[in-house]
């Protein structure tokens, strides 16, 4: 398989794929490995993160050029996916051991009869991984399920494949065992055979379309699975909002990672009374935003990492414009330069029948549309298939609480957005998913429970 840099259109390497025979030899292997990396004890398994959250540290640059050369993400941005990254494995060690601790539910001396509550391990995992953080994904999922005890076949996407395969080195050189960390190398059809293996739980982060066919495979099965999907997340800014801090936000939250984020800001509607001074100040910010060579330090946006989306993007924009948006800054692909290069775009006069406000962008390209009241906004952040976050702009929390009270989606925002937190759960709603990762209850996710009904005779 060919990887290609996108920034250059160069071919970087080319790298082996796998195929269904080595898939089901290394699913074998897995199998033979797992039951005694679970017999390990807890602590051990701790300390082998910790060095590889160590190694992590010590290669920071050499990971973060490598991701910034197969994706393009700027430089400064995949350093700090990385640097998130080792807070998050804190996290995740500080919690396994009460998250993992077996639990006395019931003790009747009388009867001589006691209830036991304990944590297995799955099995063997499939972790499906999409392309936009690799290090964050990747990591929500193999960090806990490894730390619990399963053994872990990871998939990276085609377009991060290196990074892939070089956390698969580190993890090993950290300590866990060739067989019980195993990546699974190739497109999306090696992902579907993966997927076509006997495993325990299937781990998927991805779209909403592959997501389906995902579930579709699995579901007969009655596996564990988890589907981490797609967004169209919303912010309402409202009448009372500071209106400079909340347009710099959203435009920050709209096109960092190039709007290839699945919490990216993804449509924004602001209340009338500011709808003019919040546009104006929007704009600024994204014509201040820098593109160019994602290796240089100062680069805000550098290309898309796939070259297809660049085909999807003008089409959205295209339906927008004949349904009556205006187009205010961007529009196109940069056409004077190699690369997956797309000018940031800001449409104004968006309504809900465009593309644009219903189906994920996942690109640097954001609507804007005016609203009346509270009312009209929650029912347009509403009107979705999706629900991963949502956010409100405000000085007044009480005002604010109150409508993301009414929001569907598993993460709300007050006063910021794009915006993840080790510590609250991750779970998208409707089209954006399935299960949840992070949070204590992301590490329980990676465990079966078994009740122990214990008699003294
Ligand atoms: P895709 O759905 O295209 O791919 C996701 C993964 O699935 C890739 O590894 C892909 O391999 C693989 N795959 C493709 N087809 C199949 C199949 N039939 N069976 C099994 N696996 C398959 O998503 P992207 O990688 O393009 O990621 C972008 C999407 O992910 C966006 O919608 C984004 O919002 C969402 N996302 C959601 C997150 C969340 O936490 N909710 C976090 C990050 C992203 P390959 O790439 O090689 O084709």
């Amino acid at each position: 398989m060919k990887i290609i840099n996108p920034a250059t259109e160069e071919i970087i390497t080319q790298i082996e794929v796998d195929s269904s025979a080595t898939i089901l030899a290394k699913f074998n292997a897995a199998k033979k490995a797992q039951k005694e990396w679970a017999s390990t004890n807890l602590e051990s398994r701790m300390e082998i993160i910790r060095q590889f959250k160590f190694i992590l540290q010590k290669d920071m640059e050499e990971l973060s050029n490598l991701l910034t050369e197969e994706m393009g993400k700027p430089i400064s941005q995949s350093r700090n996916e990385i640097k998130a990254t080792l807070t998050r494995i804190d996290f995740f060690l500080e919690n396994v051991s009460s998250v993992l601790k077996e639990e006395w539910v019931f003790r009747d001396s009388s009867q001589m009869m006691e209830e036991v509550l304990r944590r297995e391990p799955l099995g063997i995992i499939a972790n499906i991984s999409a392309w936009n953080y690799p290090y964050f994904v990747g990591s929500n999922v193999f960090i806990p399920a490894l730390l619990c005890g399963n053994a872990v076949l990871y998939k990276p996407s085609e377009f991060t494949s290196l990074t892939g395969l070089a956390i698969a080195k580190r993890l090993h050189q950290s300590g866990i065992p060739e067989r019980v960390f195993i990546p699974i190398i190739g497109e999306g059809q090696i992902g579907a055979e993966l997927n076509s293996m006997p495993v325990n739980g299937v781990f998927f982060t991805g779209s909403y379309n592959t997501g389906i066919k995902v579930a579709n495979e699995v579901q007969k099965k009655l596996l564990k699975l988890q589907l981490e999907l797609g967004g169209k997340d919303p912010i309402y800014v409202c009448d009372d909002a500071a209106v400079e801090l909340a347009a710099e936000s959203t435009a920050d939250g709209a096109f960092y990672n190039n709007g290839q984020s699945c919490c990216s800001v993804e449509r924004i509607y602001v209340h009338e009374k500011i709808y003019d001074p919040f546009v104006e100040r929007f704009l600024k910010t994204v014509r201040a935003f820098k593109m160019g060579s994602p290796k240089e330090e100062s680069t805000y946006l550098g290309p898309l990492t796939r070259k297809s989306q660049i085909v999807y993007l003008q089409q959205q924009i295209q339906d927008a414009i004949e349904k009556g948006a205006t187009l205010l800054t961007g529009g196109k692909p940069v056409s004077d330069q190699k690369g997956y290069y797309f000018e940031p775009t800001v449409l104004t006069h968006t309504n809900h029948k465009m593309e644009i406000m219903r189906e994920e962008s996942f690109g640097p390209v954001i609507g804007i549309q005016k609203v009346k009241d509270d009312a009209e906004a929650i029912s347009l952040m509403n009107d979705s298939c999706f629900g991963l976050t949502a956010g409100v702009y405000s000085q007044n929390r009480s005002r604010a609480e109150k409508i993301l009270n009414q929001i569907n989606s598993g993460s709300v925002y007050w006063n910021c957005c794009d915006r993840v937190s080790p510590r609250l759960p991750w779970s998208g709603r409707g089209h954006s998913g399935l299960g949840l990762t992070l949070s204590k209850e992301g590490i329980l996710c990676f465990t079966q429970p078994k009740g122990y009904h214990l008699k003294t005779i």
